[in-house]
């Protein structure tokens, strides 16, 4: 083997999980390299494909510094006899016709876990397994920027990697009431159907809750939905909220959506976040320095968008500037945020707040007791937690001794209701969030 690919090789090792390198780098044979170009070949055209949408940029950067100079990457595939290529064109063709495109940079192997998104992506990994058989549908919810699109279209990208002739319906909801609304008036609603139920294996639909309201969508989707579960085609949903909580949203909708697997997506923690980082930074084939990583995720907690848009605007600074990325041009980059005042408040500072003010223990609010005197202080910071933390209902239920969210959820709604009712409830919320927020 060449030395140069040796050494690629060696450095890419480093940067990617083992089982990223397995799969991706290490089937590839390096046929020959000269002074300006290298040539891998590779098992197949989508392997190459893949190859070229996810790695290109890092292979091209390593190589260019193991080699000291630019080398074109060219791809040549082992099999390629002209029978074959035909037959890969035509499944591809097939596939390009049949399906609306997905992101191919949202894949597995791009997205980090780690304790605030491993259950939903176990989930979501579990579903390529065995589609449709398990966990039908799949609901996946958290806040925005936190990576379920991303996930949703993993799912769709590892079946299609598995099974290119499966049919992978993605689609936002706001784009399937538009087509919904589009195949009424032109009387085209057969033919929307069978897009959505006949012709469709895997259906993807992405942020669910902006069909509340919206009465005809929720009936055609009821059907839909009713069609795919009957014929075990898998069903992956995302929202920003539990189903539950989607007002708006008919209750038959609301008791399929739980049907299946509920999965829920926090935002990461810091180490997360830093891997987030060196991940993105490893495939865009920029060196980003520790400190740095750190010193970002350490300021940038609740949307890996705006991490990642912070890592491209740090990036596009140094290269018009041409100065190397280090913590002077981070801190420059960042000020807006480091001037702005942190607004978030967290789950502890709420509990120790309502215990004083009620006069009882943190232990207490946690605890089983069901004695008025401390089960109203628990469902005021319950709601309270909810309102400023930002806090999704299983995660506030885990931090009070392990309730189910279903507790959480009614406490909430108790207090909500309370709020307009009682007086002295309201002047008591009013106060304890003015001393959250200031
Ligand atoms: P959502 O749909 O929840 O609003 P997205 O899936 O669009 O969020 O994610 C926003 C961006 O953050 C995308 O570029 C996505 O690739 C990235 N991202 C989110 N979570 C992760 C993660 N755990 N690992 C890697 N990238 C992530
Ligand atoms: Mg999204």
């Amino acid at each position: 083997m060449d030395p140069i690919w040796i050494n690629t090789l060696s450095v890419i090792q480093k940067k990617l999980d083992t089982h990223q390198f397995n799969h991706w780098f290490k089937p590839i044979v390096c046929e020959s390299v000269t002074d300006e170009a290298i040539v891998l070949r590779v098992p197949d055209r989508f392997f190459q494909d893949w190859l070229e949408d996810n790695y290109l940029e890092l292979l091209q950067s390593e190589l260019q510094q193991c080699a000291e100079s630019p080398l074109e990457v060219r791809f040549t595939c082992e099999s390629l006899d002209s029978s074959k290529s035909n037959l890969v064109q035509n499944v591809r063709s097939q596939r390009q016709d049949d399906s609306i495109p997905l992101d191919r940079r949202y894949n597995f192997d791009r997205y980090v876990v780690g304790p605030s998104n491993q259950f939903a992506h176990a989930a979501c990994m579990a579903v390529t397994e065995a589609p449709g058989r398990n966990y039908n549908p799949l609901f996946i919810y958290g806040g925005v920027g936190l990576g379920k699109t991303h996930l949703m279209q993993a799912i769709g990208n590892e079946l299609r990697r598995r099974n290119p002739s499966t049919r992978i319906r993605y689609i936002s909801s706001e784009t399937y009431i538009n087509e919904l609304i589009t195949s009424i008036r032109t009387e085209r609603m057969d033919e929307f159907r069978s897009r959505y139920r006949r012709n469709c294996d895997i259906l993807l639909i992405d942020d669910i809750q902006f069909i509340a309201g919206k009465d005809r969508t929720q009936i055609e989707f009821f059907h839909t939905f009713n069609s795919l579960y009957g014929d075990h085609k898998q069903i992956v949903i995302t929202s920003d909220r539990f189903p539950q909580e989607i007002q708006g949203l008919e209750e038959r909708l609301k008791s399929r959506f739980q049907w299946g697997l509920i999965a829920d997506i926090q935002p990461p923690e810091l180490e997360t976040r830093v891997a987030i980082l060196n991940r993105k930074a490893a495939y865009d084939g920029v060196h980003l320095p520790e400190d740095v990583a750190m010193f970002l995720a350490q300021h940038v907690k609740n949307n890996v968008r705006e991490l990642e848009g912070m890592l491209i605007r740090l990036t596009a600074h140094c290269r018009i500037s041409g100065c190397p990325i280090d913590m002077d041009v981070a801190r420059h980059v960042l000020k807006d945020i480091l001037e702005s005042p942190a607004t978030r408040v967290s789950i502890q500072q709420v509990q120790k707040l309502v215990a004083s003010h009620y006069n009882v223990s943190v232990a207490d609010l946690k605890g089983g007791r069901r004695h008025r005197a401390i089960a109203q202080p628990r469902m005021i910071a319950m709601y309270l937690i909810r309102q400023h933390a930002g806090s999704s209902y299983p995660e506030i239920g885990r931090r009070f001794g392990n309730r189910d969210h279903s507790t959480v959820i009614s406490a909430v709604k108790k207090i909500e209701k309370q709020l307009t009712t009682n007086n002295d409830i309201r002047k008591t919320v009013l106060e304890l969030q003015r001393s959250l927020v200031g």
